[in-house]
């Protein structure tokens, strides 16, 4: 196996350790070895917990020298209206229902403004469904006037799933549509629009989506045309080890191929108000214990190890506890304040309330990190303006 070059070596201990632990794939993840996916699949699924933990939590640490961050940003949607109706998804809605909605640039940029000016994000988080009324001239004016708005905050706008929807609704390719909405300000990509890299799951669970493969792509082109990106992976549903190993193993792979992933963000599935909460097949199948959310968080730290340092324990989704847990399981960071998140707000009723970055501070502590405010790209800053808590003015502009 190849080594990984990352110039880090294990300490006695931690070799020890992984040999103690009988998991052959621990051990090859200490030395630094390339994992292919089925020893990917063994650490989420066998390796003992305390010696994957011990291992995951020495490589964070090390890897981003004791300093555990987040970011102050603001999470916009500009439609709800998606014609992909995902198994999972209790965001969207199908055009003309009750509760659709598509907000203009302008009405977007007014909340930014604010957000920027008050609180002082340093990022704007924006994404919608699939809304087949939208072209491409709408998204281009809308990057130009948030880029307006909030001039210092960077934009991650658009999954690759949307960008790919907008390449077909408008006619142009991939490349041109991402040029363009770089030109207009774009900087990073979110990372979702993909559960699990994997065709069989994604079959079952959505369908009408671009295939895995289009998805890197979208990527990989971002990365050749300086777009950065974030990966994205919502599990806990109908997957198996061997496909969250996968899905490690083809983002790797992506980075070596075209580097540019700045973070990995495991999401877990929030079943409230979807489809495929209901089903059978989600109750038979979905690992939901919280060891499982660990074991996925310091495998992926051990799978990516020298391919993407950042590694997000999403408080949004996991909630604060287990959160602070992932921070000590192979996590750096929190993700950010994310005012107003309204997806995984969907499958609970009400948009998220964003936290301060007080609030985050704590946790970081708790967990005993040195904790740095950050921009998209993890580069570390002074922080911004403190703020007490989601703010209802904010609250009620962007209420759908
Ligand atoms: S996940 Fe995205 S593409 Fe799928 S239904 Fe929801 S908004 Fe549409």
């Amino acid at each position: 196996m190849p080594r990984r070059g990352l110039g880090l070596e294990p300490p006695r201990w931690l070799e020890r350790l992984a040999v103690e632990s009988g998991s052959a794939a621990l051990e090859k993840a200490v030395h630094g070895d390339a994992l292919e996916p089925p020893a990917i699949a063994e650490l989420v699924a066998e390796a003992p917990l305390h010696a994957l933990a011990a291992a995951a939590d020495y490589y964070a640490r090390t890897v981003k020298r004791g300093v555990g961050s987040y970011t102050v940003n603001l999470y916009l949607t500009y439609t709800n209206v998606c014609v992909t109706a995902c198994s999972f998804c209790a965001f969207y809605r199908p055009p003309g229902s009750r509760g659709a909605y598509t907000r203009s640039p302008g009405e977007l940029a007014a909340v930014a403004r604010l957000a920027w000016e008050r609180l002082g994000v340093r990022e704007i988080h924006v994404v919608g469904g699939n809304n087949p009324e939208l072209g491409l001239d709408y998204y281009v004016e809308l990057v130009r006037r948030l880029r307006e708005a909030a001039p210092g905050a960077v934009l991650k706008m658009f999954t690759a799933e949307e960008i790919i929807f907008i390449s077909r609704t408008s006619g142009e390719p991939v490349s041109r549509v991402l040029e363009e909405l770089r030109e207009a300000g774009l900087q990073a990509l979110p990372g979702g629009g993909i559960e699990v890299l994997d065709p069989q799951v994604q079959r079952l669970i959505a369908p009408r989506k671009a295939p895995p493969g289009e998805w890197l792509r979208v990527h990989e082109e971002a990365h050749r045309l300086g777009i950065r990106s974030n990966a994205i992976m919502m599990y806990g549903h109908v997957e198996e080890p061997i496909h969250v190993a996968r899905h490690l193993y083809e983002l790797a792979r992506l980075e070596e191929r075209a580097p540019g992933l700045v973070s990995f963000i495991p999401v877990r599935f929030s079943p409230g108000n979807t489809a495929l909460g209901r089903t059978r097949l989600y109750r038979e199948r979905a690992r939901r214990d919280a060891v499982y959310d660990l074991r996925v968080i310091a495998a992926a730290r051990l799978a990516l190890l020298g391919r993407v340092d950042n590694i997000v324990s999403y408080w949004v989704s996991l909630g604060d506890k287990l959160a602070v847990a992932g921070l000590m399981h192979g996590a750096n960071d929190l993700g950010g304040t994310f005012y107003n998140e309204a997806v995984i707000g969907a499958s609970r009723g009400r948009p998220t309330a964003g936290k301060s970055p007080g609030e985050l501070v704590y946790m970081l502590l708790q967990a005993g990190w040195r904790p740095a405010e950050r921009d998209t790209f993890y580069r570390y800053h002074p922080p911004a303006r403190p703020v007490a808590s989601n703010t209802p003015w904010l609250r009620e502009l962007t209420a759908a």
